[in-house]
């Protein structure tokens, strides 16, 4: 993993940007409502995989207007730059009984679809009322797994990509659209 040493190398890692500041804001106010009309009114908990839906949990937290709780699950997949380790750890646990939540888990990007199909194996075991999950981007050519998500915001091609909340060696998670990232 190559180490960002100034400015000058920090922009120059920001090929382009696949999906602009503004497609982001209208396709969460698209999902807020979608996710509204799913619900009905009933409470719903909202579980980020941190780090990388951070950003994302913010936002679609703040465009849903049923009542709604939200929390952290900490999981570790992607151990060296852009290459998975095909590994999935919990690196932090939810510290609640979610048997009686609707919950909806919030992920920045499906890659191998490892990640969730880990987690969504492991909260099913927890009995929720209900389980769903929304992504933000979604990868479909990279699956090796058998995995759908309940709503993908955007589909994205196999690109690296970094902004909004995903990282490349945890710079980049502040930029407010969805760049490609740029290997050297
Ligand atoms: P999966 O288990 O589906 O392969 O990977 C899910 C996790 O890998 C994501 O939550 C994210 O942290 C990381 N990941 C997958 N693709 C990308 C990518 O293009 N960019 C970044 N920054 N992280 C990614």
């Amino acid at each position: 993993m190559k180490k960002i040493n100034s400015i000058d190398d920090y922009t120059k890692r920001i090929k382009r940007v696949l999906v602009t500041e503004e497609e982001i804001k209208q396709a969460i106010a698209k999902a807020g409502k979608e996710i509204d009309a799913m619900y009905d009114g009933r409470p719903i908990l909202l579980v980020s995989i941190l780090k990388g839906a951070f950003v994302f949990l913010a936002d679609i937290c703040r465009a849903v207007s049923v009542p709604c709780e939200v929390a952290f699950m900490c999981a570790k997949s992607y151990y060296d730059g852009t290459v998975s380790s095909g590994n999935v750890k919990i690196t932090m646990d939810l510290n609640q009984d979610i048997t009686n939540y609707h919950v909806v888990i919030v992920e920045d990007i499906v890659d191998t679809g490892r990640t969730l199909k880990d987690i969504v194996a492991l909260l099913k075991t927890r009995n929720p009322l209900s389980l769903k999950v929304v992504t933000l981007l979604d990868k479909p050519s990279r699956r090796v797994v058998d995995f759908h998500a309940d709503m993908a915001l955007f589909t994205i091609p196999d690109h690296f990509v970094i902004g909004y909340g995903l990282d490349y060696n945890e710079y980049f998670r502040n930029l407010p659209y969805i760049a490609e990232y740029c290997e050297e």
